[in-house]
């Protein structure tokens, strides 16, 4: 990298202690060098140094009372990144592990990732540190409606509309949804993933998991494959997990293994989606539990192992950068040849270069779980009409959107003479629109 390393070292210098933000802008200006080679306007007018800074940060106190009577204190965050295309729109974070730092990566992502969608919208993330795990129903309302009393000042449904994400699903968006009507007097699209009856969209639930194995399907199909009679290994056991799995089970794949941040279950039969249903989605249970219902599965502690279990294809789908080089060596020996990331960043960099290297088919997290965010941009387009879609119509939108964000990202990739390189292809895709539209409104 040499014109655009001095934005990375002022991203490093002003962001101290923010590894995730700092891998994260890396891995997109390494793509972009060829970019601003060829544009020295953008250069000038400065669209790399700005597009690394958020337009505003919003960090907050969030204090609720806990089922003891005790006070809980803890910090929320909104990171709004980039509106240059749209309102800012990205999901919600609740898990212990979200700081500033994740909160930025995740926005700076998703400001490419929204762009690739082909729909108007900005890219914006938060979230708060608060653990759902082990909390009462009426524990999640009150620390969701001290979230909102505070976040509803800054949000609104042309401004920034936000979702879910890891620890967010309808539950929470409920609660959210209800402290901001409450508020503002105002039934709006101001979130997305609301439930069908207030104003939701039929398959939003299902989106980010099936976009998922649209996209991947689409990229295999240049070399003449497809999941029919394939082995696959999903991580995570969430919202994107299980719907990427009901989607590769629909596509005639055979899925062996989940997991959660505890560990994970391999049952070389396939995986009964509707056992892990009940245990995940009903009972907010642990995967362990799976075992319970399918004595011949195996459950293994920890969560690196998933990749050691031989697959045809790998869809990591719980958490940023749970695929390292070594977990990356083991797919690839073991006759990986495609892995589409549902997750955001699940592959460190290193994990990255071992799957070009080896001519993996390689989906990057932007691209590959874009379908997440574009079926919120849809259910926007409905809440603004006034008017909801039948889940087939969504599910064709959905399943166009997937196939023309893999065909402009391979698109880039040929352009910038990288054919196949997905990964690259899919940063330049996302950040021309977005350049262009900072260029053309001026420096601000
Ligand atoms: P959920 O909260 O529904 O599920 C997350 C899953 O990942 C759970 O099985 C969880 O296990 C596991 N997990 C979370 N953190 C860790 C960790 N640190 N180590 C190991 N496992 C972990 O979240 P989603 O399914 O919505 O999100 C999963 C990923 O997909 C995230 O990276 C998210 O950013 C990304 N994504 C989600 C979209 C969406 O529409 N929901 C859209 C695009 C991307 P446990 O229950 O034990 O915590």
């Amino acid at each position: 990298m040499k014109l655009l390393a001095p934005v990375l070292e002022q991203v490093e210098k002003r962001n101290p202690n923010e590894p995730e933000f700092h891998q994260a802008v890396q891995e997109v200006l390494e793509s972009l060098e060829p970019v601003a080679e060829r544009h020295p306007e953008w250069l000038k007018a400065g669209v790399f140094d700005r597009i690394v800074e958020p337009e505003r940060q919003i960090l907050f106190r969030v204090a609720w009372v806990d089922d003891q009577g005790r006070v809980q204190v803890n910090r929320g965050f909104r990171v709004q990144f980039n509106s240059a295309i749209g309102p800012f729109k990205g999901g919600l974070r609740l898990h212990p592990s979200v700081n500033v730092g994740i909160i930025k990566f995740l926005g700076f992502e998703q400001i490419l990732k929204n762009s690739l969608t082909g729909l108007p919208i900005g890219g914006a993330k938060g979230g708060s540190d608060f653990d759902p795990k082990g909390k009462s129903d009426g524990e999640v309302m009150r620390f969701c409606q001290a979230f909102m009393t505070e976040l509803q000042r800054h949000i609104g449904p042309d401004t920034d509309v936000p979702a879910g994400d890891i620890g967010v699903g309808g539950r929470e968006i409920g609660y959210l949804y209800g402290q901001y009507r409450r508020i503002r007097n105002e039934s709006t699209g101001v979130l997305t993933g609301k439930a069908i009856g207030w104003g939701g969209s039929l398959a939003r639930t299902e989106a980010t998991g099936y976009g998922l194995c649209y996209f991947i399907e689409e990229a295999m199909k240049v070399r003449h494959k497809s999941f029919r009679g394939k082995t696959v290994v999903v991580s995570g056991s969430g919202n994107v997990a299980i719907y990427a799995t009901q989607k590769v089970q629909h596509l005639g794949g055979r899925v062996v293994a989940l997991s959660d941040s505890d560990g994970y279950v391999h049952d070389p039969d396939g995986i009964d989606l509707k056992t892990v249903q009940e245990i995940k989605e009903v009972r907010r249970g642990r995967i362990k539990e799976y075992l319970a219902v399918r004595p011949n599965a195996t459950y293994v502690p920890g969560c690196s192992g998933i990749w050691s279990i031989p697959c045809d294809i790998a869809l990591p789908s719980a958490t940023q950068n749970e695929i390292d080089e070594a977990s990356a060596e083991l797919l690839v020996k073991n006759g990986c040849f495609a892995v589409g990331e549902g997750a955001n960043m699940p592959s460190t960099p290193e994990a990255i270069e071992v799957f070009l290297r080896n001519q993996v088919t390689y989906g990057p997290a932007k691209a590959a779980n874009a379908g997440g965010v574009a079926t919120s941009a849809l259910e926007m387009s409905q809440n603004s009409m006034r008017l909801s879609w039948t889940f087939d119509e969504v599910d064709a939108k959905l399943k166009d959107i997937m196939i023309h964000i893999h065909s402009i990202s391979s698109r880039a990739a040929a352009e910038y003479g990288h054919p196949d390189n997905l990964f690259m292809g899919a940063n330049i895709a996302g950040f021309e629109k977005v350049a262009k539209a900072m260029y053309e409104q001026g420096v601000g």
